[in-house]
């Protein structure tokens, strides 16, 4: 069975890279009946927040990342973590190391000022036990020091690491607290994790778990280090290109399908596919897909997706969504009989809508009530001509079978009648429906809001 994991360091928010990296693992794992699972990396005790953590198990919610089992700490599992290390001590695949900071430095010292490797080579490797003194020490790792160590990675190829560029790297500190490094391989093995997907950064640290797995006879996960993702401009990625909080995305009203679709496609892609579902990118995910090179984040490309899963939503579902977001926006609750409304008008809503904002900018006609505030530009659209037209086509308007082709028919016979443009009648009813001038189409306005509200706006207009 796969098995996948995120492990997060909790020491900010989710970023957009963690995010993506949450997701692939996500994807991968869904998509074939695996397991993703979640560990947090708070072994680094001064950075780690519980404030951090819960800001990355938000993000997670939000995005739907939902992860088996439960939330794993790292920190929780630092006896295991010495307990490996000293099995290596047993076995003969580690040894103390009484080198003092002093003496490491001077070694260093020494070999730049010969011109030779300045990669540290403890003198306690082969050292007999019982020449051991009663001094501190750290734990090293017997690292191979011939031939070479290849990461067969799923997205960058074999990528060889010459041993003789390994060093015998710590594994247990003086203090007893076992390393990072050492911590990621016992629990990805003891997690039982069969890939491991996250970024390139972490390639080099490849080559040193491995030497680990290896003395511990483990078998080594899967690897695929996927590049990192790179703002418009081709540099790092900045604040103001994507460097945000998944919690800042949700803040601006992008739908989480939408942004699960947008991050899938940041450094992998399905053919010319840009829009896909949730079952098509869990069905579609491969390591095949996943660019050789930093994606680029591209906040037109976001937006287009959001518009597309908005568009694409169930409305019952879309309602749901937007009463969240005005919820953790702060913005009034919406009473029953405007959700009702809210829902009725969705359907015309959730077109051309790239974000929430902008949809609940277009429903700004059910949100308001009678007397409506009229805008300058509706103001403008309510002057003496117009009224006069609105005053004369109330009336007909009010006998009028209420439906979409009931309207359009009692409109289009009434310009004829008068000689007047359909265009020149949309401005005044879209002022007298929404107080505004940008809204939905004025035939769907009027059919959400139905007969009597509708003859109400109007007849205020002309008042
Ligand atoms: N905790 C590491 C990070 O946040 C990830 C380590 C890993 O995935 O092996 O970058």
């Amino acid at each position: 069975q796969v098995v996948t994991r995120f492990a997060p360091s909790p020491t900010g928010f989710l970023h957009i890279g963690g995010a993506r990296t949450a997701l692939f693992n996500w994807l991968y794992a869904r998509g074939r009946d695996g397991k993703f699972l979640l560990r947090i990396e708070d072994t680094d005790r001064e950075r780690s927040t519980p404030e951090a953590t819960a800001a990355i198990l938000q993000g997670m919610a939000w995005l739907g990342l939902d992860h088996d089992g439960d939330v794993i700490s790292q920190f929780d599992g630092a006896e295991r973590h010495a307990e490996v290390a000293h099995q290596l001590l047993t076995e003969g695949k580690a040894y103390k190391c009484f080198a003092t900071q002093d003496e490491i430095a001077a070694f260093r010292e020494e070999a730049r000022a010969a011109g030779k490797s300045t990669l540290y080579r403890s003198p306690w490797r082969d050292a007999d036990p019982a020449t051991h003194p009663d001094a501190p020490f750290v734990i090293r790792i017997k690292a191979p020091q011939e031939g070479a160590t290849v990461i067969r990675d799923q997205v960058q190829g074999d990528v060889t690491i010459r041993n003789d560029q390994l060093d015998d790297m710590v594994l247990l500190r003086s203090d007893g607290t076992p390393v990072y490094m050492l911590a990621v391989v016992v629990d990805d093995h003891d997690m039982g994790v069969t890939h491991v997907i996250r970024g390139d950064d972490h390639l080099n640290n490849a080559a040193r778990q491995m030497t680990i797995y290896e003395a511990m006879g483990w078998d080594v996960p899967v690897w695929a280090h996927i590049p990192l993702i790179h703002g418009p401009d081709g540099k790092k990625l900045s604040k103001r290109h994507g460097a945000l909080g998944a919690q800042e995305y949700q803040g601006m009203g992008y739908p989480a399908a939408g942004m699960r679709n947008y991050l899938a496609r940041l450094g992998w892609s399905h053919g010319d596919n840009e829009f896909f579902t949730d079952d098509q990118a869990k069905d579609w995910f491969d390591f095949d897909g996943i660019g050789k090179s930093p994606a680029r984040f591209d906040t037109k490309k976001l937006e287009n997706l959001s518009g597309q899963h908005i568009a694409a939503s169930d409305d019952a579902a879309l309602l749901q969504e937007l009463v969240e977001f005005r919820v953790a926006k702060d913005l009034p609750t919406l009473n029953e009989a405007k959700t009702v409304l809210l829902r009725d008008a969705m359907y015309c809503l959730k077109e051309r809508a790239k974000t929430f904002p902008e949809l609940l900018e277009k429903a700004q006609f059910v949100m308001v009530d009678r007397p409506l505030d009229y805008d300058q530009k509706a103001s403008k659209n309510l002057d003496s001509v117009s009224r006069g037209i609105l005053k004369e086509l109330t009336p007909q308007l009010q006998n009028a079978s209420w439906s979409r082709d009931g309207l359009e028919a009692v409109t289009s016979s009434f310009a004829e009648a008068k000689d007047i443009k359909f265009g020149k009648m949309a401005g005044p009813l879209r002022a007298a429906l929404a107080g505004r001038a940008v809204t939905p189409s004025v035939f769907d306005m009027m059919l959400v809001l139905g007969r009597d509200e509708t003859i109400a706006r109007l007849e205020d207009a002309v008042r």
